[in-house]
């Protein structure tokens, strides 16, 4: 009874947290990955008609691409996608355009993890109800960083993980809007997601419970409370004004370096930082950075689409949080250039 209570008031903290209209819209998952599988197979399963359209986006995580491409070949849905600039941000007159296609639903991250690029996801979601298309929003890389309030961004789902906000692994978020989540089926089986089962037919609990088949993550879902309670005595204002201005000074001292390339160069961003070296490869980079215990990490980041779009093979990224100081950006800033010099 100990264990349920707790795991129902994590629930209570995750969704207050977000802002949500209600707990029972506060779908515990494994994470951003499973979430989005769960909508894909679940909402994109029941709805998803032949020549539908699933608007992506050119910077998704695979988490946030394939789901869909696994759902499109069941149903004939088709994706389309808004590409990217040079600079890492959205193309937002092509995505105007391919609005007015038929579009079901928009999925797209909030923050990119390659670029920090922040999408203007309010103003987006807002373009894309006036067309009559759903929007799911993979919020991975913004739950820790910045304040999200669901109801504002009026979003209709919205995934995020624990791990990526100071919880654990295996617990992640989807967040849906109750009368959309009431119109899917379940998408698996047992457990805790049933109101009564026999061999003509079973029926199916109420809602978040429906989408919790099996004993559920509940010391994942506590740790997750656990981290939100931490992340709330934060100064959200000072968190993010610190971790732009450790950006600013990253950026402004890879600049310096002429060894390496910038990739990306977003107008609105969080602290990542990715960049290529101008001979070698960034695992060659990352290899030399790591020698010197400046933790980076280097690699197609699971986006392999948006290095195609961006014209690399892999970036070596730097990534900014509250605990990080100057110090950190300059041991960071001296590590590459002695890195170049090898290269
Ligand atoms: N989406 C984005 C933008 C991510 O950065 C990540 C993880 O790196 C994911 C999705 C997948 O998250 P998880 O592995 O926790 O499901």
């Amino acid at each position: 009874a100990l264990a349920t209570a707790s795991f129902e008031a994590a629930r209570q903290t995750v969704s207050a947290w977000i802002n949500a209209p209600n707990a029972s819209s506060v779908i515990f998952t494994r994470g951003t990955t499973e979430a989005i599988n769960l909508v894909a197979q679940s909402f994109g399963g029941h709805h998803f008609k032949p020549g539908d359209v699933i608007l992506l986006t050119e910077m998704e995580h695979h988490s946030n691409i394939v789901p869909w491409q696994l759902i499109a070949d069941r149903t004939g849905a088709v994706i389309r996608v808004i590409p990217v600039t040079p600079t890492g941000e959205l193309n937002l007159d092509e995505f105007d355009q391919m609005l007015s296609k038929g579009v079901r639903l928009l999925a797209m991250t909030h923050v990119s993890n390659v670029t920090g690029t922040i999408n203007p996801v309010a103003e987006m979601i807002d373009r894309a109800h006036q067309q009559g298309a759903l929007v799911l929003i993979d919020g991975a890389q913004a739950a820790a960083h910045m304040a999200v309030d669901i109801q504002a961004l009026d979003c209709d789902f919205y995934a995020f993980s624990g791990h990526k906000m100071f919880g654990p692994t295996g617990i992640g978020v989807l967040y849906g809007k109750s009368h959309l989540l009431e119109a899917m089926p379940p998408w698996q089986g047992g457990g805790e997601m049933i109101e009564q089962v026999s061999f003509a037919g079973s029926t199916w609990n109420q809602l978040p419970f429906k989408f919790e088949a099996g004993t559920p993550n509940i010391a994942g879902a506590i740790g997750l409370a656990a981290a939100v309670d931490y992340l709330q005595q934060l100064d959200h204002e000072l968190v993010s004004e610190h971790e732009q201005r450790l950006t600013d000074l990253t950026l402004a001292g890879l600049r310096q370096i002429d060894g390496i390339r910038l990739i990306g160069d977003a107008e609105h961003r969080l602290g990542a930082v990715s960049f290529v070296p101008k001979a070698g490869h960034a695992h060659d980079i990352g290899t030399l950075l790591n020698e010197q215990k400046v933790a980076v990490r280097s690699g197609h980041h699971c986006a392999m689409p948006l290095m195609a779009a961006l014209g690399v093979s892999g970036t070596v990224r730097a990534s900014f949080c509250f605990y990080n100081t100057e110090s950190d950006v300059d041991r960071l800033l001296q590590a590459v250039a002695k890195a170049c010099s090898f290269l």
